[in-house]
């Protein structure tokens, strides 16, 4: 029988329970254990995919094409493990199952409530989740108190009585509160929360406390005294430094060791050898590097996460500290800043705002060699600026920006035309592409095969709608772009394109240019902080040099 940790947050939204969940699930891998991760999101879309960056971070996407909440990212980089669709559900998917099994007539004669019919459903899910697994950790989106959460926090009540007792745990993450301007601790809040909690029927076991500074032994008697959870389950989360630091901190203090005693598993070791080498490398840079990112979702600190962690990954890799210099594409002064960086990164994004800096930004970089990877977004602007400036197609766009452009270089497939619906419609999740032998992407990806053999597929996944023109293919070859990534035929898993040749990988030759590579596809939610993604390490060595 599986072993079940839901972990709620208390006070404000924000003190970092992904982290928290993400850590947790790495220090009991780290144990041996089977894990998996579980986000709830107590919102109504069915999905993140149709949510804008700017409300709520980025969107991440698994193998299989499920568009999710960014902290299914945070769990992939620590657990070091490829989640599914199955680790993220939301309100909306919920009742939009409920509501079509009542249009079917499964619940016949019945009214269709919240209890029994929506916990019922959303236990149903946990339990999925939990098959072939020693421990479901469970995220639950949002602050406790909130009316959204409601129905999760009953299911997960409700879960309590029909499993083994000694097979629940419940977390509540919450922080210390410093009065202004006295800065003096108070633990107020985490007591009212825990009652908050208890009022709904769940006793927190363990409290993780994020702080500032360590809770003194007069605090942490009074956060038991008043929430009932013993004082060694009181784990104190310090701010710090860098998130990889996180779970050697948790670990240090023994949340790992409390949770295996809480089940009853003995003599469990725990290996972080392989973390402990990633913190030694980010504590030792011997190098520092700028790289700007050109975007235009810069006011959410989460809206290119991943890329932000891929890029840091990177780093860690090749023993560098790396300043991310988050570059407005929407303002005029792109040259002067571009001027004083090592490295451009162009992103992915939607809609035409910010797009002309953006291809601005890639100019620049062509022109004067500066390393350069485009993703998504970022190879279409590539491809545009080299239509225009190259090709010499005066005028050339995405039919995305310019739906009447002359040189529709970026374009809809003929077979997506029809498509009208916004949600879960784009090209999603995992896609081949087979490189080119000799070719820079080749190298970057197999550098330890011989150069005649590199003739090999990779995979990656995708997140968009328009794709490069196939009509244009042969002009922008015949001026030099290389076609380094290119989808297989057939490739039988694709309701797109099927017998299409998609352009994947674009790069300049090496001759004219040290780094300038882009892709289709969102190498980022592949990169680990222990195995930093070719692309991405690519980069950072090329301007390093
Ligand atoms: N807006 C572009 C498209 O839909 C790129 C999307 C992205 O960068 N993820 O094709």
């Amino acid at each position: 029988m599986s072993k079940f940790i839901f972990v709620t947050g208390g006070i404000v939204s924000g003190i970092g329970k992904g982290i928290t969940v993400a850590s947790l699930g790495l220090l009991l891998k780290s144990r041996g254990l089977k894990v998996i991760p579980v986000k709830i999101d107590p919102y109504l879309n069915q999905d993140a995919g149709t949510m804008n960056p700017f409300q709520h971070g980025e969107v991440f996407v698994t193998d299989d094409g499920a568009e999710t909440d960014l902290d299914l990212g945070h769990y992939e980089r620590f657990i070091d493990q490829n989640l599914t669709q199955a680790s993220n559900f939301t309100t909306g998917a919920v009742y939009q199952t409920v509501t079509a099994q009542e249009r079917v007539g499964e619940f016949l004669g019945n009214t269709i409530q919240i209890i029994p019919h929506v916990t019922d459903e959303i236990k149903k899910r946990i339990k999925n989740a939990s098959k072939g697994v020693d421990v479901v950790l469970v995220e639950i989106g949002g602050t406790v108190g909130d009316i959204e959460a409601l129905p999760f926090i009953e299911a997960i009540r409700q879960l309590k009585q029909e499993i083994n007792p000694s097979d629940f745990l419940c977390i509540h993450v919450v922080k210390i509160d410093y009065v202004y301007p006295s800065d003096e601790a108070k633990t107020k809040p985490i007591q009212q929360s825990v009652q908050m909690l208890r009022g709904l029927g769940l006793q927190p076991d363990f409290l993780i406390c994020r702080c500032k500074r360590p809770i003194t032994q007069e605090h942490r008697n009074k956060i038991s005294l008043f929430t009932s959870v013993r004082q060694e389950r009181i784990i104190q989360a310090i701010d710090a430094g860098s998130l990889y630091q996180i779970p050697i901190n948790l670990e240090k203090e023994k949340l790992g060791t409390q949770i295996c005693q809480f089940f009853g598993w003995k003599n469990k070791k725990v290996n972080l050898s392989q973390w402990q080498k990633i913190i030694g490398k980010i504590e030792n840079p011997k190098a520092t590097i700028r790289v700007a990112m050109v975007g235009k979702y810069l006011h959410h600190p989460d809206a290119y996460l991943s890329v932000v962690e891929a890029l840091k990954h990177a780093a860690i890799q090749n023993l560098a500290k790396i300043e991310i210099i988050p570059v407005d594409s929407e303002k005029n002064n792109l040259q002067a800043v571009l001027k004083k960086i090592d490295a451009i990164v162009v992103p992915g994004g939607f809609g035409i705002r910010g797009i002309e800096g953006k291809i601005t930004a890639i100019k620049y970089a062509r022109e004067n060699k500066i390393p350069f990877l485009g993703l998504c977004l970022g190879l279409q602007c590539a491809v545009i600026e080299f239509g225009r400036d190259v090709c010499r197609l005066k005028g050339a766009n995405s039919t995305e920006f310019n739906p009447k452009t002359k040189y529709p270089i970026i374009d809809y497939l003929p077979e997506q035309r029809h498509i009208a619906k916004k949600g879960g419609t784009m090209r999603l999740g995992q896609y081949p592409a087979k490189l080119k032998p000799g070719s820079l992407a080749a190298r970057l990806y197999f550098p330890s095969l011989s150069h005649v053999s590199r003739l090999q597929s990779i995979f990656e996944r995708h997140r968009h709608r328009y794709e490069v023109n196939p009509k244009y293919h042969q002009i922008l070859q015949k001026n030099g772009l290389i076609f380094s990534g290119i989808s297989p035929n057939n490739f039988v898993f694709s309701r797109f394109a099927r017998n299409k040749k998609l352009v994947e990988i674009i790069e300049l030759p090496q001759k004219i240019h040290p780094y300038f590579i882009a892709t289709q596809a969102h190498p980022e939610f592949k990169s680990r902080p222990n195995r930093a993604h070719p692309l991405f390490d690519g980069l950072i060595k090329t301007a390093l040099k």
